[in-house]
């Protein structure tokens, strides 16, 4: 398994990475910037939701699911 998705794991309808417990965005399960005033993905550029990929939403990596 190469496909770089091994570090994301899905909880709640969330992802999240799991080397830090970051929520990441729905849509490319990344991280996310400020483009102007507007949280964007930095994989793709569209908006997202603040506290996807930009740090405000963490969870104890402990808590993930394993799978
Ligand atoms: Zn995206």
């Amino acid at each position: 398994m190469s496909n770089g998705q091994n570090n994301v794991v899905k909880m709640n309808g969330k992802f999240y990475s799991r080397v830090d417990g970051s929520r990441l965005t729905d849509c490319c399960h990344a991280y996310s910037t400020f483009f102007d005033d507007e949280l964007v993905c930095k994989v793709c550029y569209f908006n997202v939701e603040f506290g996807e990929g930009d740090g405000s939403e963490k969870v104890d990596v402990k808590t993930l699911p394993s799978s």
